[in-house]
């Protein structure tokens, strides 16, 4: 599947922390077949991409469609629909379907969201192809 993960309060924290197990679950997902990219509200996000060393996970960084999410898409240069998505808004995941994510909480260290997702995207990808 082509997966897309938002940026801000999904695979990072308001003070630009690294959500825990991101790089693992990415991992995960590209040894599970799946093509992994990032999409934002404030466009595409290579400096978190560089940042946090994820450069062999994450295939492209695109803008997200806030509003008129299909039809926007081509305007904002996506060039396909995604089969996943993975966001802390509930809009997101509603249009596009795939995985609603809270912010990571405290304890920090102890948050599971990105292993959730994991868990969920497994499941999905599992009913999608039967
Ligand atoms: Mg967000």
């Amino acid at each position: 599947m082509n997966i897309f993960f938002d940026v801000d309060d999904t695979l990072i924290t308001w003070d630009v922390r690294l959500r825990p197990g991101v790089a693992d679950v990415f991992d995960r997902l590209r040894a599970d077949g799946h093509i992994l990219y990032l999409w934002s509200g404030y466009g595409p996000r290579w400096e978190v991409v560089r940042r946090f060393a994820l450069e062999a996970h994450v295939e492209d960084c695109f803008w997200k469609p806030l509003y008129n999410h299909h039809a926007r898409l081509v305007e904002l240069g996506v060039p396909f629909i995604p089969d996943y998505v993975v966001d802390d808004h509930a809009e997101i995941v509603r249009v596009f379907g795939g995985t609603l994510v809270v912010p990571a909480g405290t304890p920090f260290f102890d948050d599971q969201e990105m292993w959730r997702a994991y868990a969920e995207i497994v499941s999905f990808a599992a009913t999608a192809t039967r």
